[in-house]
């Protein structure tokens, strides 16, 4: 397929920039690459074309496979496309760089194995009125988080290099193997004391001073949170990727998950907003007004249609009242009006008065009795009751029936037949 490359022409090049011999170990190969790489690195006054060349030499050959063809044809085999990964032979001279510092400094293998976790999302509540929904609002907030550290980059150390931890060789776990019968062995995996896990330690004197070496630092955090229009009851807001950072961790989201405040006065039902009215027995019959203030702080005027008689428990509504609606905010549901008519208290009306209002109101349905059928009948006497406290009262008697008739099944468990034949 390709030329065998001419000895000592074309696939040495790799090797005398990074200053290796042929044969170097993939440890040397690191070694060279990290010290040259850190020197030449262009955010350090480095020379962009030699960060590149080093780049581009520690990318084909830390590569057993990229290796043996740039050995075997030299450099035009990478440059046509023979074993690169997709795309153009080579990567940018930044990425490799970031790849082998960020993945710690132990190499390729462990880069790829470690794989970028996903952060937790970190879920608030978010509480609102029912006014901040129908108008709208931003809700400034100030919110504590951890974030990778800025003066270190997230490296714990001031070289940008890890060691790797001695205890677990760099795995982050330590195996122990017990043995626990004959011939049988268990193996135990647990996370390694010494690095806690992440499979590198960072020296003493090379510590971050702003992290002490743990990466991550606090910060608050102001977030302006737009709640809209017509925003439902568990909705929620989000903000992508703005949860806590931690190294080798894509952040998770911080929810906000709105939860609305009771109202005293409006309920909302979806895109409709209720509202009850207190009537006097004359406004219901005779007409009413009043003045509702709505949640945007406009006075609605609310009255009955001439001649109009409203009944207790009667609605009205009122078109484009209602809430705004989510996703076309100049819509609106409707306004719902519940009525409560207040009669007047026993007694009010003198018997003249109940004669003149006799003579005005509907005529009574109960035909007058004759003195023989009132004889006839049993006297009964109607008392006043509370329909609630009548049904606690008759919870707590069944309840105590329930427990009388336990306690005599205890009591009586063998004579059971007397109890039938009684
Ligand atoms: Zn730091
Ligand atoms: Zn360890």
């Amino acid at each position: 397929m390709f030329r065998r490359a001419p000895r000592g022409s074309d696939n040495t090049k790799y090797y005398e920039v990074l200053g290796v011999p042929k044969s170097a170990s993939q440890d040397e190969l690191k070694k060279a690459y990290r010290k040259a790489a850190i020197v030449n690195h262009p955010d350090k006054g480095g020379d962009p074309e030699k960060f590149k060349e080093l780049g581009q030499a520690y990318e084909v050959l830390s590569d057993p496979e990229k290796r043996e063809l740039y050995d075997q044809y030299g450099e035009d085999a990478l440059k046509e496309g023979m074993g690169g990964g997709g795309g153009g032979p080579f990567h940018s001279p930044f990425d490799i760089f970031d790849s082998f510092f960020g993945g710690g400094a132990f190499g390729g293998s462990s880069s790829s194995r470690r794989r970028q976790k996903h952060g937790e999302d970190v879920v608030h509540t978010l509480k609102v009125s029912l006014e901040d929904l129908y108008n709208g609002t931003t809700k400034k907030l100030s919110l504590s988080r951890t974030i990778l550290c800025k003066r270190c980059k997230g490296k714990g150390s001031k070289s940008g290099t890890t060691g790797m931890c001695y205890g677990c060789q760099g795995r982050g776990m330590k195996t122990t193997i017990r043995q626990i019968g004959l011939g049988m062995i268990q193996q135990m995996q647990h996370v390694c004391p010494d690095c806690r896990g992440s499979g590198e330690v960072i020296s003493e004197r090379d510590r971050c001073p702003q992290c002490k070496g743990n990466k991550v630092t606090q910060e608050k955090k102001a977030l302006e949170v737009h709640v809209e229009k017509g925003m439902q009851q568990g909705q929620k807001i989000v903000f992508e990727g703005q949860a806590d950072e931690a190294p080798d961790t894509i952040p998770g989201d911080i929810v906000f998950v709105v939860q609305v405040k009771d109202h005293p006065k409006f309920n909302r039902k979806d895109d409709d907003l209720y509202v009850e009215h207190n009537l006097n027995l004359t406004e219901a019959l005779c007409g009413f007004h009043f003045v509702l203030t709505h949640l945007d702080g406009r006075q609605l005027l609310i009255k009955s249609n001439p001649g109009e008689v409203i009944k207790p428990g009667q609605y009205k509504a009122i078109n484009d009242e209602g809430m705004p609606h989510r996703s076309r905010p100049f819509m609106k549901g409707q306004l719902y009006i519940q009525f409560n008519v207040d009669f007047p208290e026993s007694g009010f009306l003198s018997p003249d008065q109940c004669r003149l209002l006799e003579s005005v109101l509907p005529p009574k349905m109960s035909r007058t009795l004759t003195d023989m059928e009132v004889d006839e009948c049993e006297e009964t006497t109607l008392h006043d009751v509370n329909m609630e406290e009548e049904a606690r009262q008759k919870r707590q008697q069944k309840f105590q029936e329930a427990y009388d008739e336990d306690d005599d099944e205890e009591e009586a468990s063998m004579p059971r037949v007397q109890c039938a034949q009684q």
